[in-house]
């Protein structure tokens, strides 16, 4: 399969709206991180969207992705979810109700800010379209067939909420974790390529911090981890020269192979 990180920023993407600091200023394009999602293509071909994050309409461009056969989302934050209107484009031109899965209470979060997306009442005017989506909980360590994979959702601690990361295959996706508990690890564990959130140096009381971070890559083992949700602590070039092997950051548009 294949998987492109359409945004790898924290919350705030990179730059900062008003912020003047080097990491913000900087002309490596790597550097330019929009907000946090990732799309996968399987091997018979479907694309599956991880979280709808603010610039879904322009990371979709950009990586040339006109068809969505599913969506999951890893929690209800704002910087994960408040594209979802992009999505109209993708479920008009087929009439499609897009599946859309997550936990129970991120989808009816979803449905409460989004009602006209999930509400079959709500009918957009003759000659006009809305978004439409089919909300589909799945529960903590179960598992769903989407087209030719194995999805399973992993919860793990954000703060006061609990998040989804997802096993696909060989594709660990963490995003927003503050810490891997042991049995995510467990479920994680094997992957050969894990995705994982990592904030500031510091510690944060919602994230994985970069030491922290890599204590989680080291536990979970996989043969490359890719850290994402990255803040303007950082420059692109330091922080990959400095990652020991087999971790990198990730960057807005690069696409790898599992
Ligand atoms: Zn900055
Ligand atoms: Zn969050
Ligand atoms: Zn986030």
């Amino acid at each position: 399969m294949k998987l492109t990180f359409l945004g790898t920023g924290t919350s705030f993407g990179v730059p900062q709206l008003g912020c003047r600091c080097a990491v913000c200023r900087s002309p490596d394009p790597r550097d330019k991180r929009n907000r946090v999602g990732a799309a996968i293509e399987t091997n018979a071909g479907a694309i599956l969207l991880i979280d709808t994050p603010p610039e879904l309409r322009l990371q979709l461009i950009a990586a040339e992705i006109d068809r969505v056969d599913a969506v999951l989302y890893t929690h209800g934050h704002a910087d994960h979810t408040h594209g979802i209107d992009d999505l109209r484009a993708i479920t008009a031109r087929r009439n499609i109700h897009l599946p859309m899965y997550g936990a129970a209470d991120t989808l009816a979060e979803l449905a409460r800010k989004f009602a006209y997306i999930f509400d079959d009442e709500i009918r957009p005017l003759p000659g006009t379209t809305k978004p439409q989506g089919r909300a589909i909980v799945i529960g903590a360590g179960e598992s769903v067939r989407i087209a030719d994979v194995d999805v399973t959702a992993v919860a793990v601690p954000h703060g006061p909420v609990t998040v989804f990361a997802y096993r696909i295959g060989p594709l660990a996706y963490v995003t927003d974790a503050k810490s891997l508990p042991d049995d995510a690890v467990a479920q994680l564990r094997g992957a050969r390529v894990l995705v994982l959130n990592a904030l500031f140096r510091r510690p944060h009381p919602s994230h994985l911090s970069l030491p922290e971070a890599l204590g989680a890559a080291a536990a979970v083992g996989a043969e490359r981890t890719y850290l994402t949700h990255l803040t303007h602590d950082n420059f692109h070039a330091d922080l990959e020269a400095e990652l020991p092997p087999g971790v990198t950051p990730a960057y807005d548009g690069l696409t790898i192979t599992v």
